[in-house]
């Protein structure tokens, strides 16, 4: 197996030593790549610095003729990557499929965002020091970004960050996860093709203490961060410097509320909640992990949505019928089931599921947990949903908003005025109503308050987040 290579300013490039990649489901190796040595960084890092001024100055047109070639490159190798998502992260091909999608969007919407972003003209005659004057407000790039990924969307979360940085004209160096680096260096391939100029991107596989080094690097004055919580503080504390922005973990909840009482309803939340409990292996930062129904509800609910569960498939990734595969690692499934074992010795009952076998831990409903149980209070990024009834929908926004974390929330109801409370009083970046949490449309501002982050990804948002105001004033 031919070691796939990454890329230094713009460039394959090898580095030193092996990097294997294994499938989480059966172990065995599906690619290699090499590490980037010190050299190679400082040459991404120094082409990343230089080529910056030319970088903001290219039109737009050929900004957004870059992405579109990425966009349609992506749509054109699409099961290619699916399955190389599949080797790599071990989620189910259709689920794949999906974020391949996805990406193929992303980078879309870079194109028609880099056409249209074009800052605004403000009048300044408000005040009569300002008769005759107008302001141009344009948006310039901050500097080059350093782009530091996880291993759950192997793709679509460096897309989230490479199509904004180049709709804007910033210069990325791109760190992936160390266990899916290898669809990153695909996505390099197809960087490499467009006619962009040399320096403005790199993608560098790197072990962790070597990305620290990249983050304090004064060169990289932007750094875009998603990933878990402690590494995240451990970014921003060593770069108090920059612009930081950090996409963190969540303990995502859906609520039932009272209205949300016909059969069908309560058939349907159940599978929703079925599935987006456990997609990915619940391995998504906005998968359903806390679900709390109004009492009247529950006992209507909690057999359907056992039920729901029970329907899932699951085993081999590459089966087109698979709904949930293994987490990332046979230690990530450890750490599952001992939080599972810790609820139950605390009380809880396992309604369904609760058996590890290797990496894989198949889908779980627990209720009864105490709510300072770590499977309820922290991220458990597994598929594992947590059931509680609660005596209103007051109740259970207080519920929602008892954690450390603040992402999205999912509620249930066909009411307006609940759905208006739950925006004024859910402390979420996004509250989605009448589904579960896990929506995401890309394009929409996207990200957390309190432990699950700062500032928001969605192409524009991050556009913004990469550029900083610059204002001519015109006195005619
Ligand atoms: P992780 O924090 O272990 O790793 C994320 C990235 O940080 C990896 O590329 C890793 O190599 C790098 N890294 C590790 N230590 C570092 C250091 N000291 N300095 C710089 N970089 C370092 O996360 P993970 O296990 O890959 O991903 C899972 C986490 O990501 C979950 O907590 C999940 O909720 C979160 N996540 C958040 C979002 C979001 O948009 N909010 C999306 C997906 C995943």
């Amino acid at each position: 197996m031919e070691p796939r290579a990454f890329f230094v300013a713009g460039r394959p490039a090898y580095g030193e030593g092996e990097l294997t990649v294994r499938h989480p489901y059966d172990g065995r190796p599906v690619g290699r790549t090499t590490v980037a040595t010190p050299d190679q960084v400082e040459a991404a890092v120094a082409a990343a610095a230089g080529v910056a001024a030319e970088a903001a100055a290219l039109p737009a047109h050929v900004r957004a003729a870059a992405l579109d070639h990425v966009s349609r490159r992506l749509a054109e190798r699409a099961d290619e990557i699916a399955d190389l998502i599949t080797a790599e992260n071990g989620k189910p091909v259709r689920w794949a499929r999906a974020e391949v999608g996805r990406a193929v969007a992303t980078f879309r919407w870079g194109a028609e965002e880099a056409r249209r972003y074009s800052g605004e003209l403000q009048r300044l005659d408000t005040d009569p020091t300002g008769d005759g004057r107008v302001a141009l407000v344009r948006r310039v790039p901050r500097g080059p970004v350093l782009g530091i990924t996880p291993f759950n969307f192997p793709l679509n979360l460096v897309a989230h960050k490479v199509a904004p940085a180049l709709a804007v004209g910033a210069p990325i160096v791109v760190k992936p996860a160390p266990a899916t680096p290898l669809t990153a260096l695909l996505l390099g391939e197809l960087l490499a093709e467009t006619d962009l100029p040399a320096g403005m991107f790199s993608v560098l596989p790197l072990p962790n203490e070597r990305a620290a080094d990249l983050v304090t690097d004064p060169r990289l004055p932007v750094v875009s961060f998603t990933g878990s919580g402690p590494v995240g503080a451990a970014v921003r504390r060593a770069a108090v410097e920059k612009h930081v922005t950090l996409e963190l973990g969540g303990n995502a909840a859906a609520v039932i509320c009272a209205d949300w009482a016909a059969d069908e309803d309560l058939t349907r939340a159940a599978h929703r909640i079925a599935t987006f409990g456990t997609y990915q292996a619940g391995q998504s930062c906005i998968a359903v992990q806390r679900v709390y129904v109004h009492e009247w509800l529950y006992d209507g609910f909690l057999p359907r949505l056992v039920a729901a569960v029970q329907e899932l498939r699951t085993g081999d990734p590459r089966d087109e019928h698979t709904d949930v595969g293994p987490l990332i690692s046979v230690a990530a499934a450890q750490r599952v089931e001992s939080w599972v074992d810790e609820a139950v010795a605390a009380g809880a009952t396992i309604e369904v599921g609760g058996r590890r076998s290797g990496a894989s831990y198949p889908p779980t409903v627990l209720t009864g947990v105490p709510a300072d149980a770590r499977i309820s209070a922290e991220e458990v990024f597994g598929p594992v949903l947590v059931v509680a009834r609660v005596v209103d929908d007051e109740a259970a926004f207080a519920a929602v908003n008892d954690s450390a974390y603040g992402l999205q929330a999912g509620v249930f109801t066909h009411r307006t005025d609940v759905a208006f409370a739950a925006a004024r009083t859910l402390q979420v970046g996004g509250v989605i109503v009448g589904d579960v949490p896990s929506y995401r449309a890309d394009q929409m501002p996207y990200g957390g308050v309190k432990g699950s982050g700062v500032g928001r990804e969605g192409v524009r948002s991050a556009m913004d987040d990469y550029t900083e105001p610059r204002v001519l004033v015109l006195a005619l």
